[in-house]
């Protein structure tokens, strides 16, 4: 993309004036046409003129900034500028087409997105004390909008500015500061040259090793691997640091551990999460669900530093988790639930209010829908009467008053028959010991392999049968971004909600959106999701190819803020959610 900008703005003429609308002064509001955008020639000399000449103009004035302004090595475009002080950021592209980014730091894709999260983090610091805002990201390693480093060793920031004004008007000084002293000066600091290469060099090293041995779980028959020293637990319930004073190292039980090579780190050893049914217990407070979650983020590649780098999880793993009042549309939960009281045919599901159980139901037979072969799942956030039944229940409430199938008797049929793995973390009942292996334990945050003990204490259980559910056609009119005055309306609120049209939609219960942007992505995503004539399997797989190919900033176009590459599993999530999805029909 972009390149210089090669002098004279198109069209128009060189009158090199203001954009013709004298007299202004008012500022910008509602229905007052826009300036025109300044022509003649657009250089980083003449943006600083212009920005300074503006100082007490309305605010509606920064308008006319719009465009490319060529500043030798890289141009700035302006995309978008807030109407008034109070709106959203401004939005501006950098484009550096050379900032010697060495092939060996960006022709690999895996390096590519360690390198320019390395760099986005540097021009977030670089950032801090002005205007200027990137967005960053947390703990995770993920493809962002905010930094691209382009084919050519170049780069792409996204940036938001809060254009200076005082009251309603432009504060034109501190404007130039920003655009001719500030931004260039940090961009002089991007260029590889500037920028400290070891570090980014060892920051590639340990996401490539993340990856190298994620990649890896397949051929070793695990779904995810904990190395021991890891870090698990974090800083607070509200922060995702890692907890530095009396911290527990992970450390393995001797039977389940596993060496991996790995191309940057050599040896690493560790426990293995095997496939099939893997059983932790242990009482309260020892450390499960801490175990879990790291496993629920094992799906993302963490930064050096924070504990989890040589914690992975198969790059399909979802959260199940019960999730009362979700909207349901035509999901076959058959194998879970079987005559309901209503009468309804369960293997095509609708509700607008789901119970904790069916709810949960939904949420794996959507999973498996997604592509999803690996369920983690954790007593703290399911529904007990769909993970359990016990002889007395059974004996009070016979077979056929009670509609659900729990759990425990379909997670064995679903790994042999259907290849699906399960995660569970369960410390109030020992009927899942007739079911797992191995099992274990968490006693004051060390894991202890009790599989022996475990199964000396399992009964004989018959499974019953897991039919995989039937794949959907969604009715693409029904997954419309647009709201009622036909704008495109793609948003967020805090980790909480996605906008999407005319519907909220509530994503509290999706655990694995790990950044704010994943969740804008995902409705970008939802946008882009080419779903004629498909499953939604199908669009899914689409959707996937082209990320590949295109990355991230293929789902933009005109969309003004930042956004972060979602996985399908959120995709498929946040669609199954939106209250007003139809579905058109089912296949095999
Ligand atoms: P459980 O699910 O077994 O009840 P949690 O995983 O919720 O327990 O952990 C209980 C507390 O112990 C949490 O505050 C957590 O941060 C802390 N914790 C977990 N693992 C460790 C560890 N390895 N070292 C120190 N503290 C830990
Ligand atoms: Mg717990």
């Amino acid at each position: 993309m972009a390149g210089r900008y090669g002098g004279g703005h198109g069209g128009r003429g060189g009158h090199g004036g203001r954009g013709g609308h004298g007299g202004g002064g008012r500022g910008g509001g509602a229905g007052r046409p826009e300036p025109e955008p300044l022509t003649g020639v657009r250089d980083d000399e003449r943006l600083s003129k212009e920005l300074l000449r503006m100082d007490g103009d309305s605010y509606g004035r920064y308008k006319s900034l719009k465009g490319d302004w060529d500043f030798g090595d890289f141009t700035l475009t302006v995309q978008r500028v807030q109407a008034d002080p109070f709106a959203p950021p401004s939005r501006i592209l950098v484009a550096l087409p050379d900032a010697g980014i060495p092939e060996e730091a960006r022709l690999d894709p895996v390096r590519r997105r360690a390198t320019a999260d390395f760099l986005g983090r540097r021009a977030g610091r670089l950032l801090r004390r002005s205007l200027l805002r990137i967005d960053t990201g947390g703990q995770e390693v993920i493809e962002r909008s905010s930094c691209r480093v382009t084919a050519g060793g170049g780069l792409e920031l996204r940036i938001g500015i809060d254009l200076p004004g005082r009251g309603r008007r432009i504060d034109g000084r501190a404007a130039e500061r920003e655009f001719c002293d500030t931004l260039p000066g940090v961009v002089d600091d991007l260029y590889w040259e500037a920028v400290d290469r070891d570090a980014a060099r060892a920051f590639a090293d340990s996401v490539a090793d993340t990856v190298a041995l994620r990649s890896r779980l397949d051929g070793l028959g695990l779904v995810a691997f904990v190395a021991d020293g890891a870090v698990l637990p974090r800083r607070s319930g509200v922060s995702d640091e890692p907890l530095t004073e009396g911290a527990v190292p992970f450390s393995s039980p001797e039977t389940l551990r596993v060496t991996v090579d790995l191309p940057h780190r050599g040896t690493v050893a560790g426990m293995g999460v095997p496939e099939g049914v893997v059983l932790i217990v242990g009482g309260g407070f020892h450390g499960k669900s801490t175990l879990l979650h790291a496993l629920e983020r094992g799906v993302y590649d963490h930064v050096p530093g924070d504990g989890r780098e040589l914690v992975v999880t198969r790059a399909d793993a979802v959260k199940i988790r019960a999730e009362e009042g979700r909207r349901v549309e035509r999901v076959d939960v058959g194998s879970f639930v079987r005559n309901l009281p209503t009468g309804a045919d369960t293997a095509d599901f609708s509700t607008d209010n789901a119970s904790g159980s069916t709810s949960q139901a939904a949420n794996i037979c959507e999973a498996l829908e997604a592509g999803s072969r690996t369920l983690l799942v954790d007593e703290d956030s399911t529904a007990t009467n769909l993970m359990i039944r016990d002889e007395r229940m059974q004996a009070l409430v016979h077979g056929d008053r009670e509609p659900l199938v729990p759990f425990v008797d379909l997670v064995r049929p679903l790994h042999r028959d259907h290849g699906v793995s399960t995660v569970l973390v369960m410390g109030g009942s020992g009927d899942y010991f007739d079911v797992a292996d191995p099992v274990v334990m968490m006693d004051a945050y060390h894991p202890h392999d009790v599989s022996e003990r475990a199964r000396g204490l399992a009964r004989e259980r018959t499974d019953a049968v897991f039919a995989a559910p039937r794949h959907r056609l969604v009715d693409p009119r029904s997954v419309d971004p647009s709201d009622a005055r036909g704008r495109s309306r793609i948003k967020r609120r805090d980790m909480d909600v996605l906008v999407f049209g005319d519907d909220d939609v509530d994503v509290r219960s999706v655990e694995q959106f790990v950044d704010p942007g994943q969740i804008t992505g995902a409705g970008l995503a939802l946008r882009a999701l080419a779903l004629r004539g498909r499953t939604l399997a199908e669009a899914l797989d689409a959707l996937d190819a082209e990320l590949a190919e295109h990355g991230v900033t293929r789902l933009g176009g005109d969309f003004g803020g930042d956004y972060v590459l979602p996985r399908r599993q959120e995709v498929a999530a946040v669609l199954n959610r939106l209250r007003s999805l139809r579905v058109l029909e089912h296949r095999r």
